[in-house]
């Protein structure tokens, strides 16, 4: 008798990051109530199971969903609005003046909605937010069917959404009472920096996130004026003064640290908190290059993250990998930082650690979430392929996802991409040097 079951995916390959780097061919994953409950070889699954569905990838690789583990996603709609800027510039003079004018649910609801699209035709699953109407960021991402991991602002000035650092606080969790029985969301307190938040709201965060049992996000050594001017204002730099207020613990995760000495990076690694490496906004707004490499080493649990799409000003985390894998590799002077499956790891399981999700996403495994991508291997700028792994951070970009599941659901699809045409070259002759070439190149060490 034939087990019924919701959906199974016939993929030609499967990269499963857990629980090992082994990338197997004709694999079929089966799913039931939104879980992985079985992945088997391709030509067994109809002896054993019975799908309402089956999909049948037959030049792609199934993957699991990417995690950008830092967004600002309503400011998808700020998009391009002020560019080439530093930081400082580009927040009091353009960020934080648009704002003033526009927020409200609406911009919020609307922003994020688009933010949620581009994500998710870009192969992002999840996204761990920060910005102002929280309930508009779970509204959006619930209608999108998108997984979420939504920060509850604060900050210690006025806005249209909150008057105080309080006033954020009772909102947020407020919103967080409202949707914590969607499975899809999550939360985490988002203080924005320690610029912008006393130590009496950390403090006072610190306390309500161990009593509710909810992560902390926080941006951190983003500049280093950031730093000059903690060190004249409290003495220290901003991460000595979030650990004397007793902050660091493993469900603490720090976007940007692009300034980060050797015994703050043992610092992090001591207390196992995470940071989300935004390296094409940390570029943009000449703010620095991250030690990614070195933190990695130190032990310290890295994902990746865009930042908002203001300034980015794309949210494509196949983008962030491949920029991640370079920047390691041209700062230390050593090929072997960040490998091409290491980049992969960072936008997926490790971003699902930073979140806390571990349990439930972040690779292909029985008992996780069906959060799945499949990524089209045909177009012709993917040929020849060696290395999966390689081609997906070095190769790919966004536009080969061609289906993104969330929870087993089917949330964004495209039809089989064009390869378009040439005056010079029919493509089949394209594809058949492509193939004469690969097959005696593979048989070089033979
Ligand atoms: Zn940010």
């Amino acid at each position: 008798m034939l087990e019924t079951v919701d959906l199974i995916i016939k993929a030609s390959w499967l990269l499963p990051i857990l629980p090992n780097e082994i990338i197997t061919a004709n694999q079929a994953v089966v799913i039931k109530n939104g879980n992985i409950v079985a992945i088997i070889d391709y030509h067994e699954v109809d002896l054993l199971y019975s799908a309402s569905e089956t999909v049948v990838l037959d030049n792609h690789v199934l993957m699991p969903g990417l995690i950008n583990t830092h967004t600002h996603a309503a400011m998808s709609l700020m998009r391009g609005i002020a560019d080439d800027l530093p930081l400082m510039q580009w927040l009091e003079q353009h960020i934080w003046p648009s704002e003033q004018k526009v927020l409200s649910n609406k911009f919020v609801k609307e922003g994020t909605l688009i933010a949620c699209a581009e994500m998710l035709s870009g192969g992002t699953t999840t996204f761990n937010d920060m910005y102002f109407y929280p309930e508009s960021i779970a509204t959006a991402a619930l209608q999108m069917g998108m997984r979420s991991s939504i920060g509850l602002v604060v900050l210690e000035f006025a806005t249209q959404y909150a008057n105080d650092a309080d006033a954020y606080i009772a909102q947020g969790t407020e919103v967080r009472d409202t949707f914590k029985s969607e499975g899809l969301i999550s939360f985490q307190f988002a203080p924005h920096a320690p610029y912008t938040v006393s130590d009496k709201s950390f403090e006072k965060i610190a306390i309500l996130s161990e009593q509710i049992d909810i992560g902390i996000h926080t941006h951190l050594h983003e500049t280093k004026m950031e730093i000059a001017q903690s060190i004249k204002k409290h003495g220290i730099t901003p991460l000595n003064r979030i650990a004397n207020l007793g902050l660091l613990s493993s469900r603490i995760s720090f976007a940007h640290c692009v300034h980060l000495s050797h015994s703050e990076q043992q610092l992090l690694a001591e207390y196992g908190c995470h940071i989300a490496h935004c390296p094409t906004s940390n570029l943009k707004l000449a703010s620095g290059i991250a030690p990614i490499d070195a933190c990695l080493k130190s032990g310290i649990n890295i994902g990746l993250g865009t930042d908002g799409a203001a300034s980015n000003n794309r949210l494509d985390m196949f983008a962030e990998m491949r920029l991640a894998a370079l920047l390691a590799k041209g700062t230390t002077l050593d090929a072997t930082a960040i490998s091409a499956y290491k980049a992969l790891e960072m936008a997926t399981i490790n971003g699902a650690k930073s979140l806390g999700l571990e349990h439930k996403i972040g690779s292909i495994e029985c008992g996780k979430l069906a959060d799945l991508i499949a990524v089209d291997l045909g177009a012709l700028t993917l040929k020849p392929c060696y290395d999966i792994a390689s081609h997906l951070v070095y190769v790919a970009d966004r536009h080969n996802v061609s289906h993104t599941w969330v929870n087993g659901e089917l949330r964004y699809h495209r039809a089989q991409s064009q390869n378009g045409n040439f005056s010079g070259i029919e493509p089949q002759e394209i594809e058949s040097i492509v193939q004469h070439w690969q097959k005696s190149l593979m048989n070089r060490q033979h």
